[in-house]
């Protein structure tokens, strides 16, 4: 079998479970964030697979298969091409027409039923898919946690009310919770978005791990256990000054941007700073535009600089011959109408990039504390847009000054402000001038900017941290990776993409969805994370790529090939799923290799104990064997093979 295990971790892999699917044999790295998995890689993904479709089945869903190259189109009909930006692969075909490769389904799912349902007697229904999904993740890392291609189970419910969507969102909760004990995960819900339609419109199902990249937060009385990206926290306490705040004071902090060292020169406290951070609403073309004018613009000021020199030259030239000096004046006049020439093509293209890029851009500033950090996703909600940072240049046009120099105060043109509780509570700060080189001290929040107004909020938008409280309790926090998340979606896609039905008034009304994914890749690399000592991975058997391994460890040895072969096809016979290692190896690496794959069960064939009459049972995941007679090792086996099982079932 094709099972190439190594020895040395590979040197880009940092958490336990990327090590050992490498060191294991189980797959191997293509590019960034792109997996080939090989043999028993595959073997292992397959069971997973086949435990979440029975599942899905069992909950009433039905599988269907949708391409992943799909229209960019129907992402432009919905928002979502502009929402998941540069995540989304994006190519042309040879017809001129955009295409993607899907990072989700929703879009050509909604298309679908749009199509086919016409009454509400054909409703509710739930189909879902297990298939590919695309994402050009910013930083793909951890090996199978987060990498540009992965398998998903991604399904959509189509209801006629939402009651009858509650029902249909309990039945995939239920089946994410049998899923998962069957993968042999312990495992948290957290609630990831408060619901528009009462209740909890979301939830994700966490692996707690140290290699997580998502955070939990709760509270220790369980009452609470949020998603990081959403967890609330209650606002702070109005701070109190002893004594009115001067007003505000322009302060000179030369080449000073950075909280740190703004708080070094002026000798105040992170909590102390107003941070003001430039948001915009992602849009590729004009991001494209921008970068293309801005090239435009400077090579034009190069080739400015250029002819303002060659005229300078021309002018200052002196020559005693009247031929020469003809030719100079020639030289400055022409010299000087190209540089006309080039200061009014360089003034066009200036007022191109402002009216058809910087005017045209959707930006919000958002203030937190300094020692805050501002939650985008708590952003995002708010302002009901997908929004990234802005780039230097992006800020520099809006605040006309220096990344680094930007604040609520004195800002030129009109961008809507959201602000953190926090900021609405302190009593004064510090806060950029929006003039390289300048902050400004002693400014009071309600004073000297506005709280409310157009454009104006103050909200919960910064990110829960140490100290926090929720409703009053304390808020603690551990590490987590996201496998699974349901969803309440309601009717954003079934109305943009007119999956209507009739009710049984004759109304025309929008399905009304759910949508749930499971990432197949991720299960297999939580079991790892969750399952691995020194030696290697130990799974849980109803996912390892093979429940029973025998190793013989004499294989040169005649009877012990023989009854190491006679267990191996006792156990096929039954329906068991057993390795043979066959290998004319020493015994120490056999057990070694035995260990980093994980599997379960491990029968040792040796010319010692056959002697005996006995083969040695062991579990991987605990360090005493017994010892078993050759003629009751299968039953035996067959026996640990369904216990183990067992305790999986639900
Ligand atoms: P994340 O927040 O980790 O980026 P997500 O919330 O964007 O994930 P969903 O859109 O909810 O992901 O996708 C459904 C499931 O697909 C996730 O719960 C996760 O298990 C899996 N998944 C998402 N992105 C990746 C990835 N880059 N690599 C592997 N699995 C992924
Ligand atoms: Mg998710």
């Amino acid at each position: 079998m094709f099972i190439p295990t190594v020895k040395e971790i590979p040197a880009d892999a940092e958490v336990a479970s990327h090590q050992l699917m490498i060191r294991a044999g189980l797959c191997r790295k293509i590019a960034s964030g792109t997996y080939t998995y090989l043999p028993l890689g595959w073997r292992s993904l397959l069971k997973i697979i086949a435990i979440v479709r029975e599942e899905m089945n069992k909950a009433g869903a039905q599988e269907i298969l949708v391409p992943s190259m799909q229209p960019l189109e129907l992402w432009d009909r919905t928002g979502r091409s502009d929402d998941y930006g540069p995540t989304m692969f994006r190519f042309e075909d040879r017809h001129g027409r955009m295409n993607v490769l899907g990072p989700t389904a929703e879009e050509v799912f909604t298309t679908l039923i749009a199509g086919e349902v016409k009454s509400y007697k054909q409703l509710p229904i739930n189909i879902y898919q297990i298939s590919s999904k695309y994402r050009d993740e910013f930083r793909p890392r951890f090996g199978a946690i987060r990498s540009r291609e992965f398998i998903m189970k991604d399904a959509y419910s189509f209801d006629v009310d939402p009651e009858s969507l509650d029902k249909s969102y309990q039945a995939m909760y239920d089946a994410y919770c049998r899923i998962f004990k069957r993968c042999g995960l312990e495992y948290v819900i957290v609630e990831a978005e408060s619901g528009e339609m009462g209740g909890s419109g979301s939830h994700q199902f966490t692996i707690p791990c140290e290699s997580g990249e998502d955070t939990i937060v709760y509270t220790e009385d369980g009452s609470y256990a949020a998603n990081l990206e959403r967890a609330a926290v209650d606002p702070l306490p109005k701070e109190q000054s002893n004594s009115e705040i001067p007003p505000m004071e322009e302060v000179h902090t030369p080449n000073i941007g950075s909280i740190d060292s703004v708080c070094e020169f002026l000798k105040t406290k992170p909590e102390d700073m107003i941070k003001s951070l430039v948001f915009w609403k992602f849009d590729k073309d004009l991001k494209d535009f921008i970068a293309k004018q801005i090239e435009r613009i400077e090579e034009l000021e190069y080739d400015l600089k250029r002819e303002k020199t060659e005229h300078d030259l021309a002018v200052n030239a002196t020559y005693t011959d009247d031929r020469y000096q003809d030719e100079a004046e020639d030289e400055a006049m022409h010299t000087a109408s190209m540089v006309h020439v080039h200061e009014r093509d360089l003034d066009n293209e200036k007022s191109l990039l402002n009216f058809d890029g910087y005017e045209k851009i959707q930006f919000t500033i958002a203030l937190v504390r300094g020692d805050h950090e501002v939650n985008q996703e708590k952003l995002r909600i708010i302002t009901g847009q997908s929004l990234e940072l802005a780039p230097e240049d992006m800020i520099e046009w809006l605040t006309c000054a220096k990344v680094g120099f930007a604040g609520p105060v004195g800002l030129k043109k009109a961008v809507p402000l959201i602000i953190d509780q926090a900021i609405a509570a302190m009593a004064s700060g510090v806060t950029g001038a929006n003039k390289t080189d300048y902050h400004i001290k002693n400014v009071v929040p309600g004073r000297d900017f506005p709280l409310e107004g157009e454009n104006i909020a103050v909200a919960d938008i910064r990110l829960a941290g140490e100290g926090d409280t929720y409703k009053g309790k304390k808020l603690l926090f551990k590490k987590g990776i996201e496998v699974g998340q349901v969803f309440k979606l309601g009717t954003k896609y079934s109305k943009k993409l007119g999956a209507k039905f009739l009710d049984e008034q004759g109304n025309e009304k929008p399905c009304i969805m759910g949508c749930y994914g499971i990432g197949i890749n991720r299960i297999f690399a939580s079991a790892i994370e969750l399952g691995n000592d020194k030696n290697g991975i130990i799974w849980p058997i109803s996912i390892a790529p093979c429940e029973v391994i025998i190793t013989s460890v004499n294989q040169d040895h005649e009877e012990v090939a023989r009854a190491a072969g006679r267990i191996y096809e006792q156990l096929l016979g039954k329906g068991i799923d057993v390795l043979l290692d066959d290998r004319s190896m020493r015994a120490g690496v056999k057990f070694k290799d035995a260990d980093l794959l994980g599997i379960p069960i491990r029968i040792t064939v040796g010319q010692r104990s056959l002697a005996e009459g006995n083969v040695e049972v062991k579990l991987r995941s605990e360090s005493e064997s017994s010892k078993v007679s050759v003629e009751n090792a299968t039953a035996k086996v067959i026996e640990l093979v369904n216990e183990l099982k067992e305790q999986l079932n639900v």
